[in-house]
C-alpha cells in the first residue's frame, strides 16, 4: 500500500461540531479505500475503520445483488422553510428528520416534520432520528406526537441511548424502532435483538469493519437492514453502497445521500443521488490528483493521520505505509 492521502473537505453545514471533515485515503492493489474515524475515536474503535479502508484497496467487495439503491434525504435541525427546500430540492421519496437537538424544543421538531411532509407529499416516508436525545417517557410523548403531526413516520432511530429504554419505548409505541447507535457503539451489537429493542437495524459500513463484514453482522441480527453513511467522501461512500447493493434484502432506503452535505469531494463525479437514487459501484472511484491536492490537509493533520495509521496498522498487524513528516502543535 502506497502512502495514505490526507484531506480536509469543507461541509456545507456544521455537523457533529465540524465543518471540515479529516479523512485518509489509501490505494492498493483493488482500488482505494477511505479510512475516517471521527478524531475523537480511540484507536480500538478505528480498528475497524481500517478493516473497511482494506477490503476497498486489497479485496474489492462482493459481488452486488442490485444495481441502484434508493436513499433517503436527511433534514437537519433547521427551521420548517429550510426543512421543506431541503426536501423539495432533493427529489427523494424518503426523508431523515433529526429530532431532540440539545437547545431546540418538542414545538421545532413537531414544525419541522410538518414541513417535511408538506414537501414529500401524502406517499413520501418520514423517518426521525433522535440519536438517544430522550428519556423513555419523553421519547413515547415526543414519537407519538411527532407521528400525528408527520401523518405516520417509518420509523424512529435511536430514541434513547440504551438497548433497555430502546426496548421500553419499543413496547409503548406504535412506529418502530431502529438502533443505530446501540449497534454500532456496542460492545454486543446483538444486544439489540437478545432485548427485542429494536425492529430495524441501522448499519454503517465503516465501524463494522468492512462489507464482508457487515453481510455477516446482517445475517446475524436478522433484523430489516438500512444501511447509513459517517459523511465519507465518495471513495468511502462507495463501501457503503456497496453493502447496500449486497445485502439479500433492503426494504427501506437508505441513508448514503450525503455526498451533499459535502462542499467539496475527492472525486470528479461524487456519488450525488437522482431523484433519491444511486447506483451501486463495482469497485471504489478513484480519487483526482488536482481535488487530493486541493484539498490537502494542513500538516499538523497529516502528521496526526499518520501516526494514527501507524497505530491502528499496528493493532490491526498490518504493515505502516510509507508516509509524510511534520508535527502538530494543536491536539485532537
Ligand atoms: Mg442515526
Amino acid at each position: 500500500m502506497g502512502p495514505a492521502s490526507v484531506v480536509a473537505l469543507p461541509l456545507r453545514t456544521r455537523f457533529r461540531g465540524i465543518t471540515t471533515r479529516e479523512l485518509a485515503l489509501v490505494e492498493g492493489p483493488a482500488g482505494w479505500g477511505e479510512f475516517c474515524p471521527f478524531v475523537e475515536y480511540d484507536d480500538a474503535e478505528a480498528l475497524a475503520w481500517w478493516r473497511c479502508a482494506q477490503e476497498a484497496a486489497h479485496e474489492g467487495w462482493p459481488a452486488p445483488v442490485r444495481e441502484r439503491v434508493e436513499v433517503n434525504t436527511t433534514v437537519p435541525a433547521v427551521g420548517p422553510e429550510h426543512a421543506h427546500r431541503i426536501v423539495a430540492a432533493s427529489g427523494a421519496r424518503t426523508a431523515k428528520v433529526k429530532v431532540a437537538e440539545k437547545g431546540q424544543h418538542a414545538a421545532h421538531d413537531l414544525a419541522r416534520v410538518e414541513a417535511v411532509r408538506d414537501a414529500l407529499g401524502p406517499s413520501g416516508k418520514v423517518r426521525v432520528d433522535a440519536n438517544g436525545g430522550w428519556d423513555v417517557d419523553g421519547a413515547v410523548d415526543a414519537i407519538r406526537a411527532l407521528a400525528r403531526a408527520a401523518g405516520g413516520l417509518e420509523y424512529v432511530e435511536q430514541p434513547c441511548a440504551s438497548v433497555d429504554e430502546l426496548a421500553a419505548v419499543r413496547r409503548r409505541v406504535d412506529v418502530p424502532v431502529a438502533a443505530d447507535e446501540s449497534i454500532r457503539r456496542a460492545e454486543d451489537p446483538l444486544l439489540v435483538v437478545r432485548a427485542e429493542a429494536a425492529d430495524v437495524a441501522v448499519l454503517k459500513v465503516a465501524p463494522l469493519g468492512g462489507v464482508r463484514a457487515a453481510l455477516r453482522m446482517a445475517e446475524e441480527i436478522g433484523l430489516p437492514c438500512v444501511v447509513s453513511s459517517a459523511v465519507e467522501s465518495s471513495v468511502g461512500l462507495a463501501a457503503g453502497l456497496a453493502l447496500a447493493g449486497a445485502l439479500p434484502d433492503l426494504p427501506y432506503a437508505c441513508g448514503l445521500g450525503t455526498a451533499d452535505l459535502l462542499a467539496a469531494d475527492v472525486v470528479t463525479a461524487p456519488l450525488h443521488p437522482v431523484a433519491g437514487v444511486l447506483d451501486v459501484p463495482r469497485h471504489p472511484p478513484v480519487p483526482d490528483p488536482e481535488l487530493l491536492a486541493r484539498y490537502d490537509a494542513d500538516p499538523d493533520a497529516q502528521q496526526w493521520w499518520t501516526a494514527r495509521l501507524r497505530r491502528v496498522q499496528a493493532l490491526a498487524g498490518t504493515p505502516a505505509p510509507g508516509t509524510s513528516p511534520s508535527t502538530r502543535s494543536t491536539p485532537r
